[in-house]
């Protein structure tokens, strides 16, 4: 990776600063460096993609940004949603199950082809938004950069929306285990269950491994490891997984809807710091690579002149995205009051709560 030169104390001024290489900021930093513009993009992850925190799927409208062999895994065809009954709805959801690690990589790549210089290894500590300064730490050296426009893309506990003294998003709490399967599946599975208050379970089959893991409401039910093993137990017992555990991960995803507004001054949020994951679903790569490509367009027009570049963006991006959010938090918040009472092992009550039934789209009822 471009590793870029500057000396500590050296106050660099660039461009774009763009802070997390996630889907978002590496889409960012590839779209404004293309336009002509210095950018400097920072993680603190030393390996780029790693530790992958993700279920890895995407639908098939992004298979555009997962060209490469490595990155594609496996074709999934649809989404088997099983209720609390046991009975199981399929519907079609075609996708590409991915190689997260090798996925971010890429666009990270064709972020630094473009130009932009990539930092691994670098954190932001501290924020000055006045004069635009950032204080970065790299291998235990901290430097000042001055930036002319900030993209915020580190992720669901952004730093920057921190510094800034904006408020946390809300979040739900995920853990995940990949485990050999011991059967070829085409389709994802997502259990509905009173077991998973504010979230779901899922099996997400890559090639001989599956992604198996569940979000919660970690207010609701404090405990994620416990319903985990035991749908892991389950389905050993029903002979579709191994009981070996490849690699163990989990994380945090927003589900509060987006930020209102994207942006404050000449700093724009994307991807998961700007809140733009579904909320129910929890699916936020598609989200962030398109918020993360239209901010860092927002950024070369700010700075050719545009005075409205960024209000521009939160337009499109709130009406790109604001009606499907909105709904999933509106879902959201009619669920959560049922989440502990009777009326949750009841089909009736997640079929309104999971995107896959038609009663999910009905009008506002509950
Ligand atoms: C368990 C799990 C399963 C998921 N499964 C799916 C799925 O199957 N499909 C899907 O579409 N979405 C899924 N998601 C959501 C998806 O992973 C996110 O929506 C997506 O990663 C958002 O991309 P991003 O670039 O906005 O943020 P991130 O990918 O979170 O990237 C943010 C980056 O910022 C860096 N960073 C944070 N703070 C700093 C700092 N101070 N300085 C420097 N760098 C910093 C972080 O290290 C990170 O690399 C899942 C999430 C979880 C937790």
């Amino acid at each position: 990776m471009n590793t870029g030169s500057v000396e500590p104390g050296d106050p660099k001024t660039v461009d774009v600063l763009v802070i997390g290489l996630g889907p978002g900021g590496a889409s960012a930093a590839r779209t404004a460096a293309a336009a002509g513009l210095d950018v400097l993009a920072v993680e603190h992850k030393r390996v780029l993609g790693e530790p992958v925190q993700c279920a890895e799927f995407i639908p098939n409208p992004m298979g555009a940004y997962a060209r490469d062999a490595p990155i594609r895994q496996q074709r999934i065809t649809g989404m088997q949603s099983i209720l609390p009954s046991g009975h199981t709805h399929t519907s079609d959801f075609p996708g590409l199950m991915i190689d997260r690690a090798e996925f971010d990589r890429a666009l990270a790549r064709e972020a630094e082809a473009q130009g932009a210089t990539l930092w691994t290894g670098t954190r932001l500590l501290r924020l000055d938004p006045a004069p635009g300064i950032a204080v970065l730490r790299r291998a235990d050296t901290e430097y000042s950069i001055r930036y002319r426009t900030l993209v915020a893309a580190d992720g669901p506990h952004s730093t920057t929306a921190a510094r800034l003294g904006l408020a946390p998003l809300e979040v739900v709490q995920t853990r995940q285990y990949t485990v050999p399967l011991r059967q070829a599946f085409n389709d994802t599975f997502i259990w509905l269950s009173d077991a998973y208050p504010g979230g779901y379970a899922w099996l997400f089959p890559k090639g001989d491994v599956g992604n198996l893991g569940l979000g919660l409401d970690t207010r609701l039910q404090p405990d994620l490891k416990g319903p985990l093993e035991q749908l892991h137990r389950q389905l050993i017992k029903a002979g579709w997984v191994g009981a070996t555990v490849h690699r163990r991960t989990g994380g945090a995803i927003p589900v509060g809807g987006p930020r209102k507004p994207l942006f404050q001054d000449r700093i724009v949020f994307v991807g998961d710091a700007g809140g733009l994951t579904h909320p129910i679903t929890g699916a936020g790569i598609a989200a962030a690579v398109i918020s993360g490509e239209a901010a860092g367009q927002a950024a070369a027009a700010f700075l050719h002149g545009d005075p409205t570049a960024f209000a521009d963006y939160d337009e499109a991006m709130q009406d790109q995205f604001g009606p499907a959010l909105d709904r999933a938090v509106a879902r959201r918040q009619a669920l959560t009051p049922l989440w502990l009472t009777p009326a949750a092992a009841e089909d009736a009550t997640q079929r309104r709560g999971w995107v896959a039934f038609d009663d999910y789209f009905a009008a506002m009822a509950s």
